[in-house]
């Protein structure tokens, strides 16, 4: 067991650190508290290698393994907390999911320009009335010729109220079995966008519906019985919201840290004081013990497809650890952390976001206690 980066891994981090630091260190505060996605920052990292990380040579990526972009999320986000996301979006998640298993046709026509950081593509699981319980998602697709036609709803979709397309997971017959995703195209007639709202984190989000949006053959990702690979694309999308806990809670720790060895109170500097010395202490375990559990999930990685166990506490341990951190960082400094001046407060209120989305804390748990007793355990009324 080897608990050190390849030199190769190293070189690449410290690439993408001196990047982060040349074109992101300008202007970090700013993007953290713009509602807009840093489209420029997209541009500079489609030319820099950094989008489509994860993504095959063959399909315009990069050919490089979940950790690389683990590492790309960790330097980037030391720098700029906000940039980390648009390495989520070029590496994890539906991009992912679209390039595992979406025809020539789908790529052709939407990974290019996702690759080229000139659009994003959304997710759309999340319906009012299946959050946790996602397999209860009503939004079906029904045959309409050779294509079908999509009704239904969908709620806190990241990016949706920019993004090109949305991998919008429909029902295609009863039960977990029924269920496929589908390409729509967000100009799709019959897509509409409810009222803006805004996350504490600052991201806006709209509620989607489906009426009767038509989608043609070519735009059906997976049909019936789709539901296990696309969850298997799912974490990877998870490892992504892990590794940007972990990073966010990481640099409100550092920023912490500089600030106790200059700040004093009296008389003394703050890392002098034996309380938030065993802060400090815990901070660091926590940091250290996720980082151990999200290399392992994401170096076990098979063709880049976590497992769900290893995903599953990586997931809950680094959402807890990194909302944790951040928030006792924003403690040690003070009214400053609190304060809009500093990116310590921003990481706490993203941190906080991951703790829900994308397999809340408990769902991720109840995941783990079935690895546990390796069984599972319904979550369901007795009759239902
Ligand atoms: C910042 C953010 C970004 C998001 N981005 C997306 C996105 O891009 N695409 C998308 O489709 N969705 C997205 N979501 C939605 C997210 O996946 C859901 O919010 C999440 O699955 C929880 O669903 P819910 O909000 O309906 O809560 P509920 O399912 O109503 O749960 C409420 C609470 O009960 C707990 N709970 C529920 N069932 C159980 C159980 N069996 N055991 C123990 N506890 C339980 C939950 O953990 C939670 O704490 C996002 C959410 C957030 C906050």
């Amino acid at each position: 067991m080897d608990f050190r980066f390849t030199p190769e891994q190293g070189e690449f981090r410290e690439s993408v650190r001196r990047f982060a630091e040349k074109h992101l260190a300008h202007g970090a505060r700013e993007r953290a508290h713009a509602a807009e996605y840093p489209w420029d920052v997209a541009k500079l990292m489609a030319a820099q290698g950094l989008l489509g990380i994860t993504i095959a040579e063959a399909d315009g990526g990069q050919g490089g393994t979940l950790l690389d972009a683990v590492i790309a999320i960790e330097a980037v986000a030391a720098v700029c907390p906000r940039s980390a996301d648009v390495v989520q979006a070029g590496s994890f998640g539906p991009i992912r999911v679209l390039a595992e298993y979406g025809t020539p046709p789908q790529k052709e026509r939407y990974l290019k320009r996702l690759l080229a950081g000139e659009g994003v593509i959304s997710v759309g699981m999340t319906e009012p009335e299946a959050g946790s319980a996602v397999t209860d998602l009503t939004t079906a697709a029904t045959p309409d010729g050779a294509g079908f036609r999509v009704n239904g709803s969908k709620v806190f979709t990241t990016h949706a109220p920019y993004a090109d397309v949305i991998l919008a997971y429909v029902r295609f017959g009863p039960g977990v079995g029924g269920i496929g995703s589908v390409l729509i195209d967000a100009k799709a007639p019959g897509v509409r966008f409810g009222k803006r709202s805004k996350f504490m984190s600052g991201e806006e989000w709209a509620q989607l519906y489906f009426e009767d949006v038509f989608v043609p053959p070519e735009m059906v990702v997976l049909k019936e019985g789709g539901f296990k690979k696309q969850i298997a694309g799912f974490n990877v999308e998870r490892i992504g919201n892990t590794a940007r806990s972990l990073a966010l809670g990481r640099y409100a720790y550092e920023a912490a840290r500089q600030w106790a060895m200059q700040r004093k109170q009296f008389g003394r500097l703050l890392c002098e004081f034996q309380g938030l010395q065993w802060k400090f202490a815990e901070m660091k375990m926590k940091l250290d013990a996720g980082q151990l559990l999200l290399y392992r999930a994401a170096t076990n990685a098979d063709r880049g497809f976590p497992s769900a166990e290893e995903t599953a506490i990586a997931k809950a341990f680094c959402n807890q650890a990194g909302f944790e951190v951040a928030n006792d960082a924003l403690q040690v400094m003070g009214g400053l952390g609190y304060s809009q001046e500093e990116l310590v407060e921003y990481c706490v209120r993203r941190c906080r976001g991951w703790m829900i989305a994308g397999g809340s804390i408990e769902i991720l748990k109840n995941r783990i206690a079935e690895a546990v007793f390796e069984r599972t355990f319904s979550q369901r009324p007795d009759n239902a």
